[in-house]
């Protein structure tokens, strides 16, 4: 119940950020699987969450695919996908020597990553990867690159940095950190290894650069921001983050029930925004459950238009018609 009497009964102003939520790299992802599963029947198997959202996960789980940690829990031949966040070098080599049926649902930004930092290995470089350290897509770049890699997270990190010729270094990044995170490590790194080589911003996703401008809008236009996503989606946090740096009250909420009414108290304007891997009919529930703690108007920022679409593997590109689940 709202204690605010200024308040009362006073419509609730949502505002939807423009994009939010899948990326063509989840939406891929995500037809892989379900391509898979029509292709070739249940159960297929996916190493590791094929994405970071805890919905899309169990959704799939219910349409036959069963996630595993690692390669030895899936049996011989089995139909087995590799996850949007890519994988080590090392596991691809498992995957062969357990003659498992790969399918790749890496994400081609991400394999765009890996390829450059082969290059740079190439060249005699040592890389510098810049990226929180145990996510699923820094372990899988580190192994696809065989050299030495230097994994920093902050300035703080370029800072302690010891590498073997400061005249003969590159870096990349992980696509889904915050953009000004990265200029300020890039920056601190060019300031020590001048002649270090690297791709600018550009590793930075495109999904990942849309949503974070999107939600630097919602956030000076809103009182409250509420970012729909699970708690172990790296862009998702990410978008929190900034909107608590613009100095907005901001959540991270897996879908409605992570709702607390009490967060309404006080506040006339919700903004609403979602991580690339999370659905937008999650969206569409927490706009619903807002809209039962209080009369609520629904409006939609303008922001970037995406129309990116990545190609299937092309064993899954044109499928024989099969019964697809809903
Ligand atoms: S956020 Fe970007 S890098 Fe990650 S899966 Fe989506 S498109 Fe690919």
């Amino acid at each position: 119940m709202n204690s605010d009497p200024i308040l009362e009964g006073e419509p609730l102003d949502i505002v939807l950020a423009e994009p939010r939520g899948f990326c063509a790299g989840v939406e891929r992802a995500i037809e892989i699987v379900e391509r898979a599963l029509a292709k070739y029947g249940a159960p297929v198997y996916v190493r590791h969450e094929i994405v970071h959202n805890r919905h899309v996960v169990q959704d799939l789980r219910a349409k036959g695919a069963i996630f595993v940690g690692e390669l030895d829990e899936v049996p011989p031949g089995a139909v087995t996908i590799f996850s949007a966040h890519g994988v080590a070098r090392a596991v691809e080599d498992e995957a062969g020597q357990r003659s498992l049926h790969v399918i790749d649902a890496t994400c081609p930004l991400v394999t765009r990553v890996h390829l450059g930092g082969q290059r740079y290995v190439r060249q005699g470089r040592e890389v510098v990867l810049i990226g929180h350290a145990g996510h699923p897509e820094v372990v899988g770049t580190i192994g696809q690159i065989p050299g030495r890699v230097h994994l920093v997270e902050t300035a703080e990190d370029v800072a302690r940095l010891e590498v073997t010729d400061p005249d003969q270094l590159a870096f990349v990044t992980q696509t889904t950190l915050a953009v000004d995170d990265t200029r300020e490590v890039i920056a601190a790194l060019q300031a020590r290894f001048p002649t270090i080589v690297g791709p600018g911003i550009r590793d930075i996703c495109y999904a990942t650069q849309n949503r974070q401008e999107a939600v630097r809008q919602l956030a000076a236009e809103t009182d409250l921001v509420l970012v729909v996503g699970s708690p172990n989606s790296s862009n998702s946090n990410r978008l929190r983050e900034l909107a608590q740096e613009m100095g907005r009250t901001a959540f991270l909420i897996d879908d409605a029930d992570g709702l607390d009414p009490a967060w309404l108290d006080g506040r006339r304007s919700v903004g609403i925004t979602a991580g690339a891997s999370a659905p937008e009919h999650l969206v569409q529930g927490v706009i619903a459950a807002l809209g039962r703690l209080r009369p609520a108007q629904v409006r939609r920022l303008t922001g970037a238009v995406e129309d990116m679409h990545f190609r299937l593997p092309a064993e899954l590109a044109d499928p024989e018609p099969v019964a697809r689940t809903a």
